[in-house]
């Protein structure tokens, strides 16, 4: 047993944050780290955002909780200004993407039954997906590493290969209620669906009286350059899960669905304690404000494509490292030539925090307000760590 009275399911790095800044972090002995990884695409604004921490403390000296038996204002807004924003009309709050998911799942179930269709609650999913980990999630997901010792998988979940249209419609049976696909593969290593690929899921959906349900919990936001990725695509879903971004670190999920989809969610069907609660609908609606200003979009696509170049010349430059470059807007991936856990071990001694996933890629997921200059300082440290391992190469093959 090791010393810790924690459960061992993480296998954490031994570094311990006494504060942030922005895109830093400070460690207890008073180390900076470039923080690229943003709690993996949670803190969207950086740490300690000024906007953010006024919001939050002004409702903490407020009221903290009520339950949903309540009016909550700042629920009310935050759903409007949502469903402004997108395709939705209906919105219910979580505390976590799993949830938020959990809710995307029933919604779909629950619209077929009352239309009808009880036999359709089945739910055609790709390969290499990452929808969270609770049981129905872990289904979804369909990684055999997360099913494992868990009991009978969810029933109801049939995976086709990532991004193969084909297939999906031949997984489409007369108990299919629903697609399930995000629209950036963020776990499963920075990997994006094709836009006619994404515009033909619709249309099977359409054919068949399918919902499409997209996963934005880690490309939402603002992450991609667009507040939500189904846009560059031009695509709208029927539902959608988004967590993660919208808090900025504190914990809020989302289920955005249109009129339609969310009609069979009548009073009683669903509920939760927490979702929706006044801290994180303030924090939320701080986020917003922020991410929907005039120009921070564009900004944001702007710096990512200073990024990108910076990051495809590094490719270039030490191929033994870095194969190739994927991804949109600030959630970007470098597709490893050695084990991805080496490279990021790398950029870590180089004070450069970012996250492993699937594919053997590395992703980089700075805040959406990271300055020219720490994206010039970030693409230092990986030039830096890159260099390291190509040296370390070359001196083995001698
Ligand atoms: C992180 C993530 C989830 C799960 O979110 P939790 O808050 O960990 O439950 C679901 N889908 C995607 C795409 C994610 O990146």
């Amino acid at each position: 047993m090791s010393g810790s009275a924690l459960y061992e399911t993480f296998a954490r790095i031994p570094l311990a944050f006494d504060h942030g800044e922005g895109a830093w972090l400070v460690t207890d002995t008073g180390e900076r780290y470039l923080d690229f990884a943003a709690g993996i695409a949670v803190n969207s604004l950086g740490h300690g955002h000024p906007h953010l921490v006024a919001a939050l403390t002004e409702q903490a000296r407020k009221l903290w909780h009520v339950s949903n038996l309540y009016e909550i204002p700042g629920q009310s807004r935050l759903g409007e200004r949502l469903a402004a924003a997108t395709f939705a009309d209906k919105v219910f709050f979580t505390n976590s993407g799993a949830e938020a998911l959990e809710c995307a799942i029933k919604t779909a179930r629950r619209y077929q039954y009352v239309n009808g269709h009880p036999e359709r609650y089945r739910i055609i999913t790709f390969e290499g997906a990452f929808h969270g980990r609770t049981l129905a999630t872990i289904a979804a997901g369909g990684q055999q590493k997360y099913l494992e010792g868990f009991g009978p998988k969810v029933e109801g979940f049939d995976q086709v290969p990532f991004a193969d249209v084909d297939a999906a419609e031949k997984a489409i049976t007369p108990e299919t209620a629903a697609m399930l696909v995000e629209p950036v593969q963020g776990e499963g290593g920075i990997r994006t669906f094709p836009t006619p690929a994404l515009k033909r899921l619709r249309e099977l959906c359409d054919r068949h009286g399918l919902l499409l349900i997209f996963d934005e919990v880690q490309c939402g936001i603002g992450r991609t350059g667009k507040l939500f990725a189904y846009e560059w695509a031009g695509v709208a879903p029927d539902l959608m899960a988004i967590a993660k971004g919208i808090g900025g670190g504190f914990p809020v999920g989302a289920c955005l669905a249109t009129a339609a989809a969310a009609a069979g969610m009548t009073a009683g069907v669903h509920g939760t304690t927490f979702g929706g609660n006044p801290l994180a609908m303030a924090v939320g609606n701080a986020v917003l404000d922020v991410v929907l200003e005039d120009g921070f979009l564009d900004e944001v696509a702007r710096k990512a494509l200073l990024f990108k170049q910076g990051l495809a010349g590094i490719a270039d430059e030490f191929p033994e490292v870095v194969e190739e470059i994927r991804g949109t807007g600030l959630m970007l991936g470098l597709k490893c030539a050695m084990p991805n856990v080496k490279v990021n071990q790398a950029l870590r001694g180089q004070h450069l925090l970012a996250v492993p996933a699937g594919d053997n890629v590395i992703r980089l997921l700075p805040p959406l307000n990271v300055t020219d200059d720490e994206i010039r300082e970030g693409l230092n440290r990986i030039h830096a760590a890159a260099a390291g391992l190509a040296g370390a190469v070359a001196a083995a093959v001698e």
